[in-house]
């Protein structure tokens, strides 16, 4: 059933105009650059157009968050926290409008355009338990009536670089544990997801301004080579959070290292999920569905490679290929929709590509493979068949392309599994201990993120969430990512009359 969404309704509630400023602190600032549209995927529709920003806009972005930083680090962390509070408040109160916006914007079903909202409100009440949880600790001198104790400081300005696919969450991931640690943020978001930022932004900024905060939370959208490259190389901002391609990531972590600044990255994934013999079958059905379908598979989560045990793979892979036949594409607002589109022409481009390449390359293809004849960017969700070390399956393409292969030995199994240069998610479905075992320990996965009986997609914010190798490294969210955000201190309190050295070195006049 389509849900009656009044687009117009949703747009002027959220305060977005036709057009609208690519820079923002408290309110719009004026721009003169080109203006761009952001269509609506699932039908190729403009919803509202951006106004682009360029350097003039963005020093102004700069100046007013370097003046907020210096008044907002010295409010006690609980206070901000209770801030903080307001914030993830103001994002319930609008989290109808801004989820319905995510699926408008992205083509996410509905359900995934709130969970999004949900996630960043989950996100603001972890943020306020951090505001009070910033510890640091202490250490025993070896210096007698010595004492030795770490602490940990606001960062400065964090410039926060976000990819399209989770346009309101992944900033949230970021900007929220910031503030708690007592940074103010610069928002550069996709280009392709504009106006749910602008959004995110005004709801946000506003509950800060109520508060005397204006220009603790900055945004500025505009291209890449100007003012992408400008936050990336500016000294003033000493971390970079940056979530999107690994070829992104490659370029701006080697920017940020030139200056000796820290990046925190969260690139590519190409995540695996083994299923053993031993496996809940239904259970694990319903997890790849999820995992490789879901959000038409655009999850730096989502699962893109199989790899059944050889005693059930031909069975399970014929009930996989019947679940895909009836997997509902359409209008992502249709509450019976299970997959969207894809974001733009190109993204389809790049999974026709991948397809060919693959079956060229010596898959089969098994189900889907094509494009829908129909407004919009939508495509079949596709399984090929595919030995382990085809060339296409090193690659992540952001698309529903699952790569299914067939294995005997779970060493086997699991030595594909980390046999690609990304390190995401990986998950099994089995019951036999044994097996969890040998999957989660050091000879195991080498993800960032490892699942028993549950898929590689849709994380809780309470873990640390990222991966290793190419996928940059980087942990945001839960856990104690919030390091990521402040600056350590060592401090050495000396409360003897003597001057004794660490490590007994004499040193007397
Ligand atoms: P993308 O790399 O095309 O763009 C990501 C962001 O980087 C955008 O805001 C873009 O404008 C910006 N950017 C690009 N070049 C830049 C430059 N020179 N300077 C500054 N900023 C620059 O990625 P995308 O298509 O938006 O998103 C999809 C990708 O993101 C996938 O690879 C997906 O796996 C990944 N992703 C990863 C995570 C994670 O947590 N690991 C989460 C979501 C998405």
């Amino acid at each position: 059933m389509i849900q009656p969404i009044d687009v117009a309704g949703v747009l002027s509630r959220l305060g977005l105009a036709e057009v609208n400023s690519g820079a923002w602190v408290s309110g719009p600032l004026p721009v003169s650059g080109p203006v761009v549209a952001s269509n609506n995927p699932g039908t190729g529709a403009p919803l509202a157009s951006v106004q682009l920003a360029g350097l003039a806009e963005y020093e102004q972005v700069v100046a007013a968050a370097q003046a907020a930083f210096l008044r907002w680090r010295v409010l006690p962390a609980p206070k901000r926290g209770e801030i903080i509070r307001e914030l993830g408040d103001a994002l319930r109160e609008h989290k109808a409008d801004l989820g319905a916006l995510v699926s408008l914007e992205v083509g996410k079903i509905l359900s995934e355009g709130l969970g999004e909202v949900q996630e960043s409100i989950d996100m603001a009440d972890l943020a306020v338990g951090f505001s009070r949880q910033l510890y640091g600790l202490s250490m025993h001198s070896e210096r007698a009536q010595h004492r030795m104790f770490e602490q940990w400081h606001p960062l400065g300005l964090v410039g926060v670089i976000t990819a399209f696919n989770f346009p309101n969450a992944v900033w949230a991931w970021n900007a929220l544990v910031a503030l708690a640690c007592g940074d103010a943020v610069i928002w550069k978001p996709s280009i392709k997801a504009p106006l749910t930022a602008i959004a995110t932004h005004q709801i946000c900024a506003a509950v800060l301004d109520r508060h005397g905060f204006g220009g603790v939370l900055g945004l500025i959208i505009g291209a890449d080579a100007e003012v992408g490259e400008a936050l990336i190389h500016d000294k003033r901002v000493p971390l970079i959070s940056a979530t999107g391609s690994t070829r992104m990531g490659r370029h701006v972590g080697q920017v940020v290292a030139g200056r000796l600044g820290r990046s925190l990255l969260e690139l590519g994934g190409n995540n695996a999920i083994i299923v053993d013999n031993t496996a809940d079958l239904d259970l694990a059905l319903r997890g790849i569905l999820f995992g490789a379908v879901g959000t038409a598979g655009q999850r730096c989560t989502t699962t893109r490679r199989l790899f059944l045990h050889a005693d059930i793979a031909d069975g399970f892979t014929q009930r996989l290929v019947h679940a895909y036949r009836h997997v509902r594409i359409g209008d992502p607002l249709d509450s019976s929709t299970l997959m969207g589109p894809l974001i733009d022409e190109g993204a389809v481009q790049d999974y026709e590509r991948a397809v060919s390449a693959a079956v060229a390359q010596g898959g089969t293809l098994l189900v889907g493979g094509k494009r829908l004849d129909r407004a919009g960017h939508y495509v079949e969700p596709t399984i090929i068949a595919a030995p382990h070390d085809l060339p296409i399956c090193q690659h992540e393409t952001f698309a529903p392309i699952l790569y299914v292969s067939t294995y005997t030995e779970l060493t086997e199994a699991i030595a594909w599994q980390n046999d690609v240069p990304q390190g995401l998610s990986s998950s099994i479905f089995t019951d036999s201990f044994r097996k969890v075992e040998r999957f989660l320990g050091p000879e195991g996965s080498d993800c960032g993120i490892a699942n028993v009986n549950i898929g590689t997609s849709g994380a809780e914010i309470g873990g640390a969430f990222g991966g290793e190798k190419e996928t940059g490294g980087g942990r945001e969210a839960g856990s104690d990512s919030w390091k990521a955000y402040m600056r350590r201190q060592t401090c050495t309190l000396n409360g003897s009359s003597a001057l004794p050295l660490a490590q007994g070195v004499r040193f007397d006049l």
